[in-house]
């Protein structure tokens, strides 16, 4: 018995019949794609001023502080199981919403590119969109055409191929929410894997009358880690075995797993951290020539910006860290190549930046946070007052404890982060104090980055 593990389903019957219905997902997704349509009529029809429109605040704010600060570090891949963008493409593919009604999916049958079978096309994706999020983040129609391409994408992969292609190996905001959900305090396993070898039939991969096999491709019974179940809930309802459990673990638990360490996943892992860096020197840094070059006020100010910030996210700190892995490498005499140094030791920067993301989050969401309030009153700054709210004035929140805030989980992401690096480093060093010298390079670099936030935040 894994005594560091709950099943939830098991203390709360109530919540497995709840997962367990068909109307559980589907339902949850009606509900959101009503508000991202909303969003994206808001951000086509509305007031240009992004501060007076509901899809600028409720996306870059509401959605985003919710989602970093709550739903990835404790439940992982939660925002999967309501997201709404692949919400029409599926349904479309099944030709249902709710029941299972013909035993095929309806696709063109194409086979993904083998080449394309990992996250090298969200790290592409997620920076492309943030090159130009300056202008995303505060231009309601351009956040509205970003909104709109997504679930056209979406719609078009899931007529092309099957299942959720677009989850699973494109979509920019997916890639980043399973390595941090790495981090997670719940996941989603088999109760015992050994039911899952003698399963002959395997329905949770091929499906049942009634049920689809994994939307996500995954194998339950080989689930180790969260980055690739999207939490949909489909081989609860599949499985005849009654296998699946929904557990509530130790925080950082996959991030221990040596199965499924990759390059495409490490340099996600830089990328998320040089670009909460970036955000928080560009958005929030006393420097305004660089937010006028980053909101393209010159097309040639802006070329310069787009070159430094991807020098920045693709070789000078993924190149720094290659350094620190080597000397951790050496210092605690792994036997073990310098790549899969880099590659072991990068995953230590995944609560670090998950950590910055949250406290960058912190500085806007008390700060702009009161915006919420007369946005839900007048959702395309037409002069409505739908709830009475409309003339809330723009209060900043408790600046001092936002500070303290970021502060603590800079530290809390520092401290856990130099935990993993010696986990990390006792999985292939011969000793405990080996371990801990080949921590002592990636404990400067961490100390290095927070001192960094630090800065940014606190002055
Ligand atoms: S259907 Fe259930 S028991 Fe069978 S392989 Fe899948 S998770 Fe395991
Ligand atoms: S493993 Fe289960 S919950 Fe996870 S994506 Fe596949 S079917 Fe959904």
């Amino acid at each position: 018995m894994n005594t560091t593990r709950i099943d939830l389903l098991t203390k709360i019957p109530l919540l497995k019949s709840i997962l367990k219905s068909r109307f559980f997902q589907p339902v949850l997704m009606l509900g959101t794609l009503f508000f991202f349509v909303f969003a994206i009529l808001t951000g086509f029809f509305g007031t240009p001023a992004g501060s007076k429109n509901f899809s600028i605040i409720y996306i870059w704010i509401v959605w985003w502080a919710v989602l970093i600060i709550v739903l990835v570090p404790f439940f992982g891949r939660l925002w999967c199981t309501v997201c709404p963008i692949p919400g029409p493409g599926e349904w479309l593919q099944r030709r249902g919403i709710i029941q299972k009604r013909y035993p095929k999916l309806m696709t063109l049958r194409r086979r993904w590119p083998r080449q394309l079978k990992n996250i090298w096309l969200q790290n592409v994706a997620f920076l492309g969109m943030a090159l130009f999020s300056a202008i995303i983040l505060t231009r309601p129609s351009v956040t509205a055409w970003v909104l709109f391409a997504f679930l056209i994408l979406g719609v078009v992969l899931s007529a092309i191929y099957d299942n959720r292609i677009f989850c699973r190996y494109v979509c920019p905001v997916g890639g980043f929410i399973g390595l941090y959900s790495l981090t997670a305090t719940v996941e989603l396993r088999v109760k015992d894997a050994q039911i899952c070898k003698d399963h002959s039939t395997k329905d949770c991969v091929i499906g049942t009358e009634n049920s689809y096999g994994c939307p996500w491709m995954v194998f339950p019974g080989n689930l180790e880690r969260n980055a690739y179940c999207g939490l949909c809930t489909e081989c609860l309802k599949t499985c005849p075995r009654d296998n699946i459990a929904l557990n509530l673990r130790p925080f950082g638990s996959d991030l221990l797993v040596a199965k499924g360490r990759s390059l495409d996943e490490a340099y996600k892992a830089f990328i998320m951290l040089a670009c909460a860096l970036m955000y928080s020197v560009v958005l929030l840094g006393p420097w305004g020539w660089l937010k006028g070059w980053a909101n393209m006020n010159s097309l040639g100010q802006w070329a310069i910006y787009a070159v430094g910030f991807l020098t920045i996210n693709l070789l000078i700190v993924p190149g720094l860290f290659w350094l620190t892995a080597q000397a951790a490498r050496l210092l605690a005499r792994l036997d073990i190549s310098p790549r899969q140094a880099f590659v072991d030791y990068a995953y230590t920067l995944v609560p670090m930046g998950l950590m910055g993301w949250i406290a960058f989050s912190f500085s806007f969401v008390f700060v702009n946070g009161s915006y919420a309030l007369p946005v839900l009153s007048d959702p395309f700054g037409w002069g409505w007052n739908l709830l009475g709210t409309k003339d809330f004035p723009w209060t900043p929140f408790l600046p001092q404890v936002a500070a303290a805030l970021q502060l603590i989980t800079l530290l809390i992401g520092l401290g856990f982060s130099i935990a993993i690096a010696y986990r990390i480093g006792r999985q292939h060093a011969g000793s405990d104090a080996l371990a801990w010298r080949g921590a002592l390079p990636i404990t400067a670099f961490l100390t290095g980055v927070t001192l960094l936030f630090t800065k940014l935040y606190l002055g």
